[in-house]
């Protein structure tokens, strides 16, 4: 086996119990497992915004303060968990992933989404519909995949494609005023009626996966919660 990521060679271990129990190959060597950081301290507990010291217990940030000010956005997006920490060498294999299509690389993460939706989503929410995050369609035929349905696809829930994007992504050159006011990217093919988790890549504003949350919401979702892979 070789690492996923790195193809350094690993080595699997033989101990006792792995000799009667085997575990799962190893996709990533121990340098790059150990360089990938999952989230396991939360300081908001709406958008599980990471905490960076030991803060006695999470609260609501600023960031989701505001938007529960705003009444047009008001419980649009009520929960948000992520998988890892959005560090650099995350940031290098989402690119490789999703623009250069080295499509593998997904298997480094396989285990720690599943691990970490059974731990946010299963028991709270366990009728819940998936809704990836689609790109639009020229994106689409340019990448070839979609990274949000294939990190959709991991997780053992039943999903919808029940959105579509009609503008484009380049939502990172704009300021924040901008974006919210920018025109809803998204259009509702068929209403759900029941509670959604919306998969996407990376949670960095939230303010694509509240545009989702809207026209779901404005046409009788009762729920929308949010799962990314980086935050
Ligand atoms: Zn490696
Ligand atoms: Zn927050």
């Amino acid at each position: 086996m070789h690492c996923v990521w790195c193809h350094m060679k690993i080595i699997p271990e033989v101990e006792w119990h792995t000799f009667f129990f085997p575990e799962k190959p190893r996709k990533l060597c121990q340098k790059c497992e150990t360089g990938l950081e999952k989230i396991d301290s939360i300081a908001c507990e709406m958008c599980g915004r990471p905490s960076t010291k030991d803060e006695e217990n999470p609260t609501i940030c600023s960031d989701c303060t505001r938007w529960q000010q705003d009444p047009s956005w008001e419980d649009i997006l009520v929960f948000n968990r992520s998988v890892y920490h959005y560090n650099p060498l995350l940031q290098e294999m989402i690119t490789k992933w999703k623009y250069r299509g080295d499509y593998h690389i997904c298997q480094s993460f396989e285990e720690a989404v599943e691990a970490a939706f059974k731990q946010y989503f299963v028991k709270t929410h366990p009728d819940a519909i998936l809704v990836p995050i689609p790109l639009s369609a020229e994106r689409l035929q340019e990448r070839a995949f979609n990274q949000a349905r294939v990190l959709a696809d991991l997780l053992p829930y039943q999903s919808a494609n029940a959105l579509k994007r009609i503008h484009g992504e380049k939502q990172a050159k704009k300021t924040r005023q901008e974006r919210i006011a920018s025109v809803n990217p998204f259009v509702l093919e068929a209403p759900i009626k029941k509670n959604v988790i919306l998969i996407d890549d990376i949670y960095t504003t939230g303010t694509t996966l509240r545009h989702a949350a809207k026209v779901l919401k404005q046409q009788g979702c009762p729920k929308v919660c949010s799962f990314t892979l980086a935050r």
